[in-house]
């Protein structure tokens, strides 16, 4: 159901045409200017208190439906600590991908038990195509495969509730975490945005902060949880491993994580009102540090953006929206694209 059409309808309801115009009794009894000044302005006061609660943001969970958007990674979910499970050609990937979709269907289960009514799952590692959609249940829409302009966020708009993070990694700048890593690991070495180096939790938070949604729950390694939190305030957390180093770490089981994250993304539902969206600033300052030379070099061929230093650009859009496009360009034009 559509947030706005719900309220617009509820609004139409108290916009009724003759409650502007004096009322019979008005025209009946009253006699004097004074009279009708102050029948007026009785009237008038009735009905901007009757607008006003018409108005007025409704509190958390009443009557409206609690649409949650879950964006799911790999890196950060139990047991994954290497690319044996992370990509289609390591032995253990068809074993982490159920690893993967059991968090996922978790975190589904949680937004349940806190009174989700609508869900979007998206696919956001790799080839956006390791989720199990056959295990997810049919009122689920699942987000897959690349390019998207809102990237790990695709989907997500205003009418939603709360966004939630699940299998989430540290940033590239971070000296631990496992698969430490900021968009492409291959490729990048750093992105900020207005001057802050972010982690993929950060510019997720600030696409979602663009449509008013607020992010409430991440799991991850303890690394990566600890550097939402410090990024964004005490949104609900599951650590699900504890970072050895970028490629171990010591982790609960599959059965133990989902259960844990069942809970705190039932815990951060339920105190949904206390989050507020992390807004960046727009026009937003994006600055991206490749590992190579020769992306700087030729991104700044285009008269939108400026080369910073030997390895360094910076792109200034609008708002993260037009950052978050600029992103997924970056990371997947090639001359070579078929078809
Ligand atoms: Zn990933």
């Amino acid at each position: 159901m559509n947030r706005l059409r719900a309220s617009d309808d509820s609004r139409a309801k108290y916009f009724d045409p003759k409650a502007t115009t004096p009322c019979p009794l008005m025209r009946q009894h009253c006699r004097s200017y004074r009279q009708i000044a102050r029948h007026a302005l009785a009237s008038c006061t009735a009905l901007i208190v009757v607008l006003g609660t018409a108005l007025l943001p409704r509190t958390a969970g009443a009557q409206r439906p609690l649409k949650v958007y879950i964006s799911v990674d790999m890196e950060g979910i139990a047991g994954v600590v290497t690319g044996d499970q992370l990509g289609p050609t390591g032995f253990e990937y068809e074993r982490a991908r159920t690893f993967m979709t059991g968090e996922a269907l978790a975190a589904i289960a949680g937004a349940r038990d806190a009174g989700a009514t609508e869900i979007v799952v998206s696919d956001s590692h790799g080839n956006g195509e390791s989720l199990l959609i056959d295990q997810f249940p049919d009122d689920v829409r699942i987000v897959r495969s690349w390019p998207r302009p809102l990237m790990m966020m695709e989907g997500i708009d205003s009418t939603f509730s709360a966004a939630v993070f699940v299998g989430y990694h540290a940033s590239t700048t971070s000296p631990a975490g496992v698969r430490a890593h900021t968009i492409s690991s291959a490729n990048l070495a750093s992105v900020s945005l207005n001057g802050v180096a972010m982690p993929e939790a950060g510019i997720n938070a600030a696409i979602a902060g663009r449509f008013g949604v607020p992010v409430v729950f991440i799991s991850g390694d303890n690394v990566a949880v600890d550097e939402t939190r410090r990024l964004l305030g005490d949104v609900e957390g599951a650590v699900v491993k504890q970072a050895i180093s970028f490629h171990a770490a010591s982790t609960m089981t599959p059965k133990a994580a989902q259960q844990l994250i069942r809970e705190h993304v039932k815990a951060a539902l339920g105190r949904r009102s206390a989050f507020k969206p992390y807004i960046v600033r727009a026009p937003v300052t994006l600055d991206v540090v490749f590992k190579n030379y020769r992306p700087a070099e030729m991104l700044a061929f285009l008269s939108t953006v400026q080369r910073t230093t030997s390895h360094s650009i910076r792109f200034i859009g609008k708002d993260m929206i037009e950052v978050s496009k600029f992103l997924e360009f970056i990371g997947t034009y090639e001359p070579g694209l078929a078809p």
